[in-house]
């Protein structure tokens, strides 16, 4: 237990479990109110069961409706937010496999759910003067990777996000930053074939996929106050994957 975001509410995305709930559980170790959300209400009303300082809601990142209908509660109980788009999904093929649907879910939940929930939530952060934003890219989003074009894209497009909006907001006390994971596990990396698994855990300098608690770790570090001059980075957390 610590307090390095003290008096800080953050809404984590997509925090049912993975990267995102780990990271829910580190912010509320630090003192942070957490609003836990994600597509999922049982789920993530059974995730938070034994926390403390965590609200579970639902929210879809790909509805607005539900975005703002959940900041709306938050600044009416708490009055100020800070945000975590964590949210996202795969569907790999590639190229010539893919199809227009495969595309267009992980375009949805990826890229325009990162742009719904920040739009909404920023509004509240100007009002304040202050905020922080983490973005989850990927190492994907920094070198692409085979059969994942659609995930690539989006992860490549967050850190579009990240570095235009540090820009944008900079100026009014408002930091952005993104995440890029390498493979961490999660069921997202669990679903991957076999041989690709192993494969990964040859390439890692660190030879072993990294933990949803090793990246709570590099988000607690983004949004608390020791990175109070961070802005705009797209930060790799991968075990050294790409060197
Ligand atoms: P996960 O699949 O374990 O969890 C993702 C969560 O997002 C789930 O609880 C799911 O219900 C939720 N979700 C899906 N669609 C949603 C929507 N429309 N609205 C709200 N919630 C939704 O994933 P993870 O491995 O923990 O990954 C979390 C983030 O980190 C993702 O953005 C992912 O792309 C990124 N990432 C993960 C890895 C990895 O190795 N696991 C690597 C790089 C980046």
């Amino acid at each position: 237990m610590g307090n390095r975001l003290q008096d800080k509410v953050a809404i984590v995305t997509g925090a049912a479990k993975g990267i995102g709930f780990a990271t829910a559980q580190r912010f509320a170790e630090e003192g942070a109110k957490v609003i836990v959300t994600d597509i999922n209400l049982e789920a993530v009303t059974a995730a938070i069961a034994r926390m403390a300082n965590a609200e579970a809601y639902a929210m879809n990142v790909t509805d607005r409706a539900s975005i703002q209908a959940v900041i709306d509660a938050v600044i009416q109980k708490h009055g100020r937010v800070d945000i975590l788009n964590n949210a996202g999904i795969t569907q790999d093929a590639r190229l010539v496999k893919m199809t227009e649907a495969q595309f267009d879910a992980v375009i949805d939940v990826n890229l325009k759910g990162v742009f719904n929930c920040t739009q909404l939530v920023v509004p509240h952060m100007l009002e304040k003067g202050s905020g922080a934003i983490v973005n989850a890219s990927s190492v994907m989003g920094l070198y692409g990777n085979f059969d994942q074009i659609n995930y690539s894209a989006t992860k490549f497009g967050v850190i579009g996000f990240t570095k235009t909006w540090s820009r944008e907001l900079g100026p009014k006390g408002i930091r952005v930053n993104a995440v890029c994971p390498g493979f961490i596990a999660t069921e997202m990396v669990k679903a991957m074939p076999e041989n690709i698994f192993q494969d990964i855990e040859k390439r890692s300098w660190l030879g072993r996929l990294g933990t949803p608690e090793e990246m709570a770790n590099v988000y607690l570090f983004l949004t608390s106050a020791e990175a109070s001059y961070v802005n705009g980075v797209a930060l790799e957390a991968s075990g050294g994957i790409s060197l």
